[in-house]
């Protein structure tokens, strides 16, 4: 029976407890990971399913850099 609109009135699903609800969130993102195994651990550590070494690699050249810059100055003085 459809709504006042005419669209399909769909059923409303069953409600989950919380630890239903994190437990299905924790598997969708396992299964995405490309960097966890089928268990969320990337070695002996929980993977936090982000890869965070662009960013690692960023920090260092910015690093890198600045240390450079200080370098020359202080072979100026
Ligand atoms: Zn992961």
């Amino acid at each position: 029976m459809p709504d006042r609109f005419g669209d399909p009135i769909e059923p409303t699903p069953e409600p989950v407890s919380d630890a239903v609800w994190a437990a299905e969130q924790r598997r969708q993102a396992i299964q995405a990971c490309t960097l966890c195994d089928g268990d969320g651990y990337n070695g002996l550590q929980v993977c936090p399913h982000e890869d965070f070494r662009p960013a690692a690699v960023r920090g260092r050249q910015l690093i890198t850099q600045t240390l450079a810059e200080v370098r020359d100055r202080k072979a100026d003085q």
